[in-house]
């Protein structure tokens, strides 16, 4: 990372610590930096900032920073880090804002996971559940890894683990949330 003054980038990213901290509810100054999160959280040996980096740096004004990282697409916001804080720092939801604001920079570090969110989401925007055969197939090709798994799939199949069919669940009502979440994060399909 380049050499930062951190005065003058703290005041000048102001406008976006508010939006992370209006869009997530969090209080990121209430992060005192004991570091508990990042020493529970499963995925931080693969993160390139730890999850308590990330508050740090959005402390310190280095937010568009934290929200270039390959953490914010790593995070899988298992909650292990909300537990383990003592001052309740929600920290999966401003991973949420973060990746939320990569996608509208334009600054996606992890394409597949991306990909990934989005497929998932829709299956579940159709569905009101995910469906898993459709999810892994769509997957393999926006991914461009065609036949990944894919001797997995007959066993599965035969075992009853997937179904060419989708399983509906209430899909208006969770369709209904999505219309409200789209509202809520201005409009935009995450
Ligand atoms: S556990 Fe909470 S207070 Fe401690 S570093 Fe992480 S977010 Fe900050
Ligand atoms: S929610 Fe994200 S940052 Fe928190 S422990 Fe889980 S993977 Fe780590």
């Amino acid at each position: 990372m380049e050499r930062v003054e951190l005065t003058s980038a703290r005041a000048a990213n102001r406008s976006f610590l508010e939006r992370v901290e209006r869009q997530s509810g969090v209080q990121v100054e209430d992060c005192y930096q004991c570091g508990k999160c990042s020493a529970g959280c499963p995925l931080a040996f693969a993160m390139d900032y730890t999850p308590h980096q990330i508050m740090r740096m959005l402390q310190l004004g280095l937010g568009e920073e934290a929200m270039k990282s390959h953490t914010v697409w790593l995070c899988s916001g298992c909650e292990t880090c909300v537990t383990r804080c003592p001052r309740e720092v929600d920290v999966p939801r401003v991973m949420d804002v973060l990746r939320m604001e990569a996608k509208r920079a334009g600054v996606v570090k992890e394409k597949a996971v991306d990909i990934f969110y989005n497929l998932f989401l829709d299956s579940v925007r159709k569905n009101g559940r995910v469906h898993e055969m459709m999810l892994a197939a769509w997957f393999n090709l926006r991914s461009g890894q065609l036949f990944k798994d894919v001797l997995l799939a007959p066993v599965m199949f035969l075992k009853g683990k997937i179904s060419p069919f989708p399983q509906k669940a209430a899909p208006d009502a969770v369709q209904r949330i999505f219309a409200k979440a789209q509202v809520w994060a201005g409009g935009e399909k995450h």
